[in-house]
């Protein structure tokens, strides 16, 4: 079944377009403060070869800036800068090659300030990301953090980009509540073009940040909401954009190149079988071997890793490649819906791997 996303207007943050029909993208940012720049290239490069395509780093003073230069001849993938209040960082930032920047017009002061910074981005081609969290509504002003709100609070800073002419505009409208989130996403999408950027704030780590990101992320795509996504995930990295990158694969988001179904177990498997680690054992190698192969080649498949041979052979018939969990320790193989053999669990992968290279 298709999804259809709604239109937006695409903004070009260096090599990545965000929005318009670009595929969704997904971006993380690092964790370390960018003074440290040997470990700040080390961390963007580790981030782009587990697939994210923009990494945004958090500026804090003029002298932040000047290390963009330095970085930017280290990486390939496009970064953001994180700005908040001191326009001139913002300034800086362009001028040593910063391909986007998120910062909130309406906190950098005077109106000049806003056309200035305005100016300099327009010249570049420079997209703006507006970014209200929950944490940052004006509760003085706003009575208090609800959908309405936060997006109230994000037209206040798309109108003074607007009012300047400016309209190369992504905008983030995030809570760690998963409802205010969607519910604001769903009020902004249908008030403005522009790019958005999904995800929550504040979603903690582990399983806990996975599923609640899923859970908004996924809702909002499949309303067609949302052109470039972030797992904000405590902790290394690598780690949200392993994360995003398989929601936009399971979500049907983005081609995925194999599927692994694997059955949770029961008193049927035998004990000397251990299924998860088969299969986890089956995934590191098709991670390794296959993926690459069949992202080139646009080719999918589905490996089964069943534990007994009461439903197991079912689904393994259905796989390209399968296995059903036999007595002894001892497994079942088929390949293309044929029962090729029995043989040892400790032959399984070895056995897996020779079938998925006579598939492709
Ligand atoms: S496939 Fe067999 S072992 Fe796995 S859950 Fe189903 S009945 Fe249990």
């Amino acid at each position: 079944m298709n999804y259809s996303r709604r239109k937006t207007i695409p903004v070009h943050a260096g090599s990545l377009i965000i929005g318009g029909d670009a595929p969704i993208s997904l971006q993380s940012m690092t964790n370390i403060p960018v003074s440290q720049v040997k470990e700040t290239i080390e961390q963007i490069i580790r981030l782009h070869e587990e697939g994210a395509q923009l990494v945004r780093l958090a500026l804090r003073t003029e002298d932040d800036a000047r290390y963009i230069k330095e970085i930017k001849k280290e990486v390939t993938i496009p970064l953001c800068a994180d700005i908040h209040f001191n326009y001139k960082i913002a300034l800086k930032a362009i001028e040593y090659g910063i391909d986007k920047l998120r910062i909130n017009p309406g906190n950098i002061g005077e109106k000049e300030n806003v056309i200035t910074l305005v100016k300099a981005a327009s010249e570049l081609n420079i997209p703006i990301r507006i970014g209200v969290n929950s944490g940052s509504v004006d509760i003085k002003k706003y009575g208090e953090v609800n959908p309405q709100t936060l997006v109230a609070s994000a037209m206040e800073h798309v109108q003074i980009l607007e009012d300047c002419g400016f309209t190369s505009i992504v905008v983030s409208i995030k809570s760690s509540d998963l409802l205010q989130t969607i519910e604001a996403n769903r009020i902004f999408a249908s008030q403005r073009q522009y790019p958005i950027h999904i995800g929550l704030t504040e979603a903690g780590y582990g399983t806990d940040c996975i599923i609640a990101s899923s859970m908004v992320i996924g809702t909002l795509l499949y309303e067609g909401i949302g052109d470039t996504i972030r797992v904000s995930m405590t902790g290394d990295p690598a780690n949200e954009v392993r994360a995003a990158k398989r929601i936009l694969e399971i979500g049907g988001f983005r081609f995925r190149p194999y599927t692994i179904i694997a059955c949770p177990t029961c008193g049927r498997t035998d004990t000397k079988l251990d299924i998860l680690q088969l299969t986890q054992e089956v995934e590191s190698m098709v991670k390794s071997h296959f993926e690459k192969t069949l992202i080139e080649k646009h080719r999918h498949i589905t490996i089964a890793v069943m534990g007994c041979e009461v439903n197991g052979p079912g689904e393994a018939r259905h796989a390209d490649v399968g296995i059903a969990g036999a007595r002894d320790g001892k497994v079942v193989l088929f390949a293309r819906g044929e029962k090729k053999k029995i043989l040892k669990a400790s032959e399984a992968v070895k056995a897996i791997e020779e079938e998925i290279h006579a598939y492709l």
